[in-house]
């Protein structure tokens, strides 16, 4: 039976959804009204399929279908937009984002079942061939996963591997990072930049190799190493 996770604030949408998918006693639903710790969710609940508000309160769609696409354990869900905005911009944005399809409320029953077989048809959604790193990190919430298992990191070691993340190939000059990841550490010292690194190996475990030291100059992450 299909799973259908349904990330939606509006009660009243949720149970247009709740009755259509009803209608086929085919589908497994859940329904998260707030998208706080949606890729713990979608590890958990392991949906075929999710439905997405872009007009949710405090949070939009379109950033959170990034950070779907962005995660490695769970980018090839396939996700429908699920959107008040009719816009043909606004389409096309959906669909560059790696949205599968979109649909424009208000929406009918069938509408509905006929798009959610369609994509899940058409199957999984492919993830470009990018370097799959495994590691995934949100900033909002502060959760880091490495390889779909979280990553336990220590404040200043998430700020530091955040920083290199955003990065990607390039080397970072030690005082570059100390300046960036501890404003408010006034003794911060090359020296305790290294031990931290050092843990952050520890905790990459097989992939600590990414992490390279640039004697003399800094750090950087590497992804292409892993090719
Ligand atoms: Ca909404």
């Amino acid at each position: 039976m299909p799973r259908v996770l349904l990330v939606e604030d509006d009660d009243s949408a949720a149970k247009a959804v709740e009755k259509s998918l009803g209608m086929e006693k085919g589908f497994i639903l859940k329904r998260l009204p707030r998208p706080e710790r949606l890729i713990s969710n979608l590890l958990d609940f392991k949906p075929d399929l999710i439905l997405l508000d872009i007009g949710l309160a405090d949070f939009d769609g379109r950033q959170i279908l990034k950070e779907i696409r962005r995660n490695a354990s769970v980018n090839d869900i396939p996700v429908i937009f699920l959107t008040g905005l009719s816009g043909e911009k606004d389409k096309a944005l959906g669909l560059d984002l790696g949205a599968d399809d979109y649909l424009t409320k208000p929406f009918g029953a069938l509408e509905l079942l006929a798009r959610i077989r369609a994509v899940l048809r058409r199957g999984r959604f492919r993830a470009p061939k990018t370097p799959q790193t495994g590691l995934f990190m949100n900033l909002e919430s502060r959760e880091a996963f490495l390889d779909a298992k979280p990553l336990k990191l220590r404040p200043r070691e998430f700020e530091i591997l955040a920083l290199l993340a955003a990065n990607p190939g390039k080397t970072l000059e030690r005082f570059f990072i100390i300046e960036r990841t501890s404003p408010y550490e006034s003794n911060a010292s090359p020296r305790s930049l290294d031990a931290h690194i050092k843990n952050i190996r520890k905790k990459l475990g097989k992939k600590a190799f990414t992490l390279e030291t640039i004697p003399k100059v800094g750090y950087r992450l590497n992804f292409d190493a892993l090719q």
